[in-house]
């Protein structure tokens, strides 16, 4: 640290991301991305006439993403931000909306409470239950900011739409952040509601389903003026936050919606036979409605587990925090991935 970091930053902790190992030795099942690559009209979208037009500034308003996804969800194009990943929309969200406090789960995206602490807002992380799972009545009437990461992350447990829609109603003078990053491995979105409550903000992002996490592009519905106020964050910290080639990939992919979908059904079913596989072998599972599973075994400490899978070439997440500590997170990757994972976990507990 320099003697002229201000004050008020000093002591912040920044967000750890997972490891983004160099070389491709690993089998890679730590940071939740996809095992597949872009819809093939995505990999052909960008063209030596795009890279020459770099030369131009991107369109900072996003307009032709922004009408594609509008068409995609049945919103209009103003209900619509986008965003550098759904990090970006995030941060700006803390930014924007934070100024009374925050609340949100113990156990969840981490990213959250750097967020909290970098804008130093007064916030609160409530406990999961003792089975990870979240009573959505503790998040009713908080007169703060709630943020919930649903499907949650690292627990892959999610909470129905009703239960979204009490939280919502219950705190009208506040916004409601549902972090919908995983919602297309079976979560139930909250994003017919955004007509409903002008205090809804659904977060996604390209960089899981959409097999996207390199091009950083997120996005968010939400009411036209919550949209607006967000508008006016990014024209404030960085109007281009989106560069050309990125929008460009991002409209394609909308075009590629069955091919999507197919490779989410495809995750969901390798994560499912994954599942059971672990259980043959007596691991704890939580019930997943993401892509990856959050498991634990009695048979080896969850950071030993972690070190001997990596020693043997295969990334998974580790949490140090005690309440997860005896966790791996497991990233579903393709099949033939998830068998070496498994026959590597068998060597590993002399199974
Ligand atoms: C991965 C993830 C994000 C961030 O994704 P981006 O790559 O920044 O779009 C946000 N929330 C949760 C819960 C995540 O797991």
């Amino acid at each position: 640290m320099s003697r002229y970091l201000n004050a008020q930053y000093q002591a912040l902790e920044a967000y750890v991301p997972g490891e983004q190992p160099r070389d491709q030795r690993y089998i890679k099942l730590n940071t939740n991305e996809s095992p597949y690559p872009p819809a093939p009209s995505v990999c052909a979208a960008i063209t030596q006439e795009d890279v020459s037009l770099l030369r131009l500034y991107s369109d900072p308003t996003g307009k032709n993403l922004k009408e594609k996804l509008a068409g995609l969800y049945g919103v209009k194009p103003e209900n619509v931000f986008l965003s550098n990943g759904s990090d970006e929309v995030l941060n700006f969200a803390f930014m924007a909306f934070g100024g009374k406090g925050a609340v949100f789960p113990d156990i969840s995206y981490g990213f959250y409470s750097v967020f909290g602490d970098l804008y130093g807002i007064d916030y609160t992380q409530i406990p999961l239950k003792e089975d990870f799972s979240l009573d959505y009545q503790d998040y009713c009437g908080q007169g703060k900011m709630v943020v919930i990461a649903n499907p949650n992350a690292p627990t892959g447990l999610s909470i129905p739409v009703d239960a979204v829609e009490q939280i919502v109603a219950s705190n009208p003078d506040n916004v409601v952040v549902i972090d919908e990053a995983y919602v297309d491995f079976g979560g139930e979105t909250a994003l017919p509601l955004i007509e409903k409550y002008d205090n809804l903000l659904v977060t996604r992002t390209f960089s899981k389903s959409r097999c996207m996490a390199g091009g950083r592009l997120g996005y968010a519905f939400g009411s036209a003026a919550l949209i607006a106020d967000l508008e006016k964050i990014k024209y404030s910290t960085n109007p281009y936050n989106l560069d050309r080639l990125t929008l460009k990939l991002g409209e394609a992919t909308v075009d590629g919606e069955d091919y999507y979908q197919k490779m989410c059904t495809r995750i969901q079913e390798t994560r499912d036979w994954t599942k059971e596989q672990l259980e043959s072998m007596g691991f704890q599972v939580l019930p997943s409605q993401t892509n990856f599973l959050f498991a634990r075994t009695d048979r080896m400490d969850g950071q030993e587990l972690y070190l001997a899978l990596k020693a043997r070439g295969i990334l998974v997440r580790h949490f140090s925090n005690p309440r997860i500590d005896q966790f791996n997170r497991i990233t579903i990757g393709t099949p033939e991935q998830m068998e070496t994972f498994l026959t590597v976990i068998k060597e590993i507990l002399g199974l």
